[in-house]
């Protein structure tokens, strides 16, 4: 058997016929650049979201640099977030001139560890304290970080929140939608994504009018009205096929999250029939709405040893994520090193995402179960 990590092509099964048809009418009005298709995405999102406003923009690693850039973010500022991340997370801080701070991550969860935002600020000069402008929770994997002690801090000390919920579409915490607890939240159309396009695309929500405003124009190079700039923005705009194939998905989304979240229970029942309890940690469900984008075990032994036994026996897997960004060579100039942030580093050596996609089948689980219970005995 062969079980793959993901296999988009049993979606598109599903909704190939509507994805031909609206795809077919954009083709037909040759309006592919913003319009009424991503209007009426962005009017969809903002409804599923429970959000006030919704912006449509080209990935979700240009929803964090927009929504940083419409919070003003600049050279020299600092933004606290999380090294356990996908690297967008910090690129987008950099990219603007700003400086990540590194927040090490709750060990059952993979968030950001909210006691730890606390004891990083403590460390810091008064100097420095001044320059914390934003922090950007990431919600890992499908389930919201630990926002209240979040959003109270930030309350404290003015911070700008910027959610990472590029994973967490629909997630819940505490009856709040993912995204919509701080200024902004960034969302990612990915294809791999819960929610993923025919190719890369992206959205930000927020309920401030102000910032919604000041992102329609950054969303096109900054100029308002068109040809007059007095902000320097990006082309960062939504094609009109991606916002159309989206809106259709949108239409499906609950009902796939339902199909990961019952995986996720038969992966619970079959690992604990299995009795691998003693070598394997499933995933934690703290928070209201876990939408696993991805299922990931901590595997304390081996477990690079079994990701190349589940390679050979044709069971997809991958690491989120193999080195921990304030490690990463790019970041070199901010001086963190080995051992400043031990549980992210734990976490990229120990962390193994197995296949969770809606139509995964029982007994491709099962397949993917006794391989693991192999390996192990
Ligand atoms: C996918 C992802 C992004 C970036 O989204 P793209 O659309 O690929 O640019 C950012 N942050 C996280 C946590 C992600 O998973």
């Amino acid at each position: 058997m062969r079980v793959p990590l993901l296999d988009l092509k049993r979606q598109y099964r599903q909704i190939k016929d509507e994805c031909l048809r609206v795809t077919g009418e954009i083709y037909a009005s040759q309006q592919f650049i913003m319009g009424p298709y991503v209007e009426a995405l962005e009017r969809d999102i903002s409804n599923y979201c429970e959000a006030e406003f919704a912006v449509g923009v080209s990935s979700g690693s240009d929803a964090l640099l927009i929504a940083l850039m419409a919070a003003d973010i600049k050279d020299g500022d600092r933004v606290i977030t999380t090294p356990y991340t996908f690297f967008a997370t910090a690129g987008s801080i950099r990219r603007l001139g700003a400086i990540p701070v590194f927040v090490d991550i709750e060990t059952d969860t993979y968030n950001i560890d909210p006691a730890a935002i606390k004891s990083v600020l403590d460390k810091m000069t008064a100097a420095e304290k001044q320059t914390v402008k934003a922090i950007i929770p990431v919600h890992l994997y499908g389930q919201c970080a630990n926002m209240n002690p979040i959003l109270d801090l930030a309350e404290s000390l003015n911070l700008v929140v910027i959610e990472d919920a590029a994973q967490a579409i629909g997630s819940i915490y505490k009856g709040k939608r993912a995204g919509t607890m701080g200024d902004f939240g960034c969302f990612s159309f990915f294809p791999s994504k819960n929610l993923g396009g025919f190719g890369d695309g992206g959205i930000v929500i927020t309920n401030s009018e102000n910032f919604y405003e000041k992102l329609k124009i950054l969303r096109v190079h900054g100029g308002y009205p068109k040809y007059y700039h007095q902000l320097i923005g990006g082309n960062f705009r939504l094609d009109a096929l991606q916002a159309a194939i989206v809106s259709v998905k949108l239409g499906y989304l609950d009902q796939w999250t339902r199909g990961r979240q019952e995986n996720a229970a038969t992966y619970r029942a079959l690992f604990n029939a299995a009795g691998l309890d003693q070598v394997i940690d499933l995933p934690v469900e703290k928070q209201e709405r876990h939408i696993y984008n991805q299922f990931v075990i901590r595997v304390p032994q081996k477990r690079d040893a079994l990701r190349q036994w589940l390679n050979e026996c044709g069971v997809g897997n991958e690491i989120y994520y193999p080195v921990p960004l304030h490690l990463q060579s790019c970041f070199a100039d901010l001086g963190y090193s080995a051992g400043d942030m031990p549980d992210s580093e734990k976490a990229a050596d120990e962390t193994l995402a197995l296949p969770i996609f809606p139509e995964l089948e029982p007994e491709e689980m099962e397949y993917v179960v006794d391989r693991i219970k192999a390996f192990y005995s």
